[in-house]
């Protein structure tokens, strides 16, 4: 039911309450598949599998399909009868997305968004909205190519061109309700925008006045020229770089090589074929990724302790900078707030700064993770303790090594290992993971898989 339920209108109020009276009569087999559990219930879903037209649209005049919307649905084909409405007018998009999808930009869900057309349609469209940047580029590509005397520019070029755009684009393309869509439209016109630019669906939600089963929408005219003055400058930037790349586009003086074979398509290709070959049903029925039931995924697998074995070498930077701890904070500093400045690891007692290290992609990370450890205490055993990352990974490997010897695939790893246990097993250094004493380690795992075990018998 919608939250406001007091600011839906009748029609709709009556739509929605034929459409729940009539599906709890249904039977009790479906009854999980409400509205509301569509997401829960997903996983449930995805393994009904139609095998005709007449099963799916059978199914579908009973239920909502997850992750799916359809004319024949009991939602819609009861929000048509409450409109008293000819038929239904639909689009992709609105198949496309659940029943109980909302628009971005306006928060209508689609109960609210329907209304009839002109011809007493119910009309229920949504569009792919999208930033009008790589249009433009290619426009001033072309133009500028085509004023050249001699035209150097090729395929490639036009394709750099495209490609570049794309990263001058304010937001990805969104779907967004076409009243919403429209708005965009009705909003630059009245704040006078340059032509080329457009909001962004966040934007949009800023300025549109949105009413239930109405459009298309009013628009607060001030609000969409604050957002255009404010936007104006940087929007001036972006031309400029529209201007720069379709020029180097056309002196054919750009820098895109094209592969014969990307790493994107061998992967659609190889999809195609999983699928072909029934290996997704049996990926589903097993749990596991499809194509991990064509090679054994961890070849070591009988080596349970080969995480610990290998030697490792951290190259590249060994400290950060201020700028580079002010750059982490900045744009990855989610964790490092997470925790006050005094903070530090209760199991390797690095501080904050000494946790910071080079990922794999060697930019600087700090992360803390709250973990389960083992405890006699029943109290701490329950909460779980901060640890940073490099301590939390260590405790998991433990745990994941013992239940491996023990035959056993453990949820919460760690939470075989004491504290004391994890301190005394890590070799500490800054700005770098732990590494693990491998001696401790094999006086240790015997004691974990007793553990385990002695834990599974008291279950
Ligand atoms: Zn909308
Ligand atoms: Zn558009
Ligand atoms: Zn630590």
């Amino acid at each position: 039911m919608p939250n406001d339920w007091s600011k839906t209108s009748t029609l709709v109020k009556f739509a929605i309450l034929v459409f729940s009276i009539g599906y709890s009569l249904l039977p009790t087999a479906r009854t999980h598949l409400t509205c509301r559990c569509i997401i829960q219930s997903f996983t449930v879903m995805t393994s009904t599998k139609f095998s005709s037209r007449e099963e799916l649209l059978d199914h579908i005049r009973q239920a909502p399909i997850s992750g799916l919307d359809s004319e024949f649905s009991p939602m819609m084909v009861a929000l048509a009868k409450a409109f008293e409405a000819k038929g239904m007018h639909l689009n992709r998009w609105w198949v496309m997305t659940p029943s109980d999808w909302e628009c971005p930009s306006c928060k209508r869900g689609k109960s609210k968004i329907v209304r009839l057309n002109r011809h007493g349609y119910l009309m229920g469209h949504l569009h792919e909205h999208h930033d009008h940047m790589q249009d433009l580029v290619r426009e001033r590509f072309g133009a500028l190519s085509t004023a050249r005397k001699t035209v150097v520019a090729d395929k490639l070029a036009e394709k750099f061109a495209v490609r570049a755009g794309y990263g001058l684009a304010a937001y990805d393309n969104t779907v967004i309700c076409s009243d919403c869509n429209r708005a965009d439209g009705d909003a630059k016109k009245l704040a006078g925008t340059h032509p080329n630019f457009s909001y962004s669906p966040d934007e949009i939600g800023c300025f549109v006045i949105a009413k239930d089963n109405f459009g298309p929408h009013e628009i607060d005219k001030q609000e969409a020229e604050r957002i255009w003055e404010e936007g104006k400058e940087l929007f001036k930037v972006r031309l400029d770089m529209v201007d720069q790349i379709a020029s180097l586009a056309a002196d054919n003086a750009h820098w895109y090589q094209p592969s014969t074979r990307t790493a994107q398509q061998i992967e659609r290709t190889a999809k195609i074929f999983l699928r072909l070959h029934g290996l997704y049903d049996i990926a589903v029925k097993e749990g596991v990724e499809a194509e991990k039931l064509l090679y054994t995924a961890n070849v070591f697998s009988g080596e349970h302790s080969s995480w610990r074995r290998k030697a490792t070498t951290f190259k590249g930077k060994n400290v950060p900078t201020p700028g580079d701890l002010d750059h982490l904070i900045a744009v990855r500093g989610n964790f490092w707030k997470k925790v006050e400045e005094s903070w530090i690891c209760p199991c390797c007692g690095r501080t904050k700064l000494h946790c910071v290290r080079p990922s794999n992609k060697n930019t600087w990370v700090f992360e803390v993770k709250g973990k389960w450890l083992f405890s006699e205490d029943a109290l701490d055993a329950r909460n779980t303790i901060l640890l940073c990352d490099d301590c939390s990974n260590v405790a998991n490997h433990l745990g994941r090594e013992a239940g491996a010897e023990a035959g056993e695939r453990l949820e919460y790893p760690s939470s075989l290992i004491r504290m004391q246990e994890l301190r005394d097993t890590v070799i500490v250094k800054s700005h770098c993971p732990h590494r693990v004493d491998n001696a401790k380690v094999d006086k240790l795992m015997p004691i974990l898989i007793d553990r385990l075990k002695s834990m599974q018998d008291a279950d």
